[in-house]
């Protein structure tokens, strides 16, 4: 499950600053390597601060399995991935740089979305292909 941040919980409690550990299953809509799947929950590790206009900044990283086909020999192939976490939500509407949240409460989902997406290779390669690949 994506937890939510409690922005007006938190500035009642004069708490500014936390961190969140979670994981969820990602949508396997977001790949598009053939055969590929996800082989295991996204893993978060977040940390948020809430600045003195509302604004919420949360960065971190994620990690994830891959496994399935190998891109070039159709071999199993497998691997493990990580990415970053970066962003900024604003109440109301966000705008092409930040995210927007309503209600007091920043939903995470959309962001997660998004750096899964970012973190994603273009191919998944075996042990043997990316050694050729190195050579
Ligand atoms: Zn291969």
């Amino acid at each position: 499950m994506i937890p939510e941040i409690d922005v007006r919980g938190c500035i009642a409690k004069k708490k500014t600053e936390g961190t969140l550990s979670f994981s969820f299953d990602a949508d396997g809509a977001l790949l598009d390597i053939p055969y590929v799947g996800f082989s295991s929950p996204v893993s978060a590790e977040l940390a948020y601060r809430i600045c003195e206009d509302d604004a919420v900044e949360v960065r971190g990283s994620i990690a994830f399995s891959l496994a399935g086909a190998c891109s070039r020999c159709l071999s199993e192939a497998q691997a493990r991935i990580t990415g970053e976490v970066e962003g900024v939500f604003v109440p109301g509407t966000g705008d092409g740089e930040a995210y927007g949240y309503r209600g007091g409460k920043v939903s995470l989902a959309e962001l997660l979305r998004d750096s899964v997406m970012f973190a994603l290779p273009a191919r998944l390669l075996c042990t043997a292909c990316s050694e050729w690949e190195k050579e």
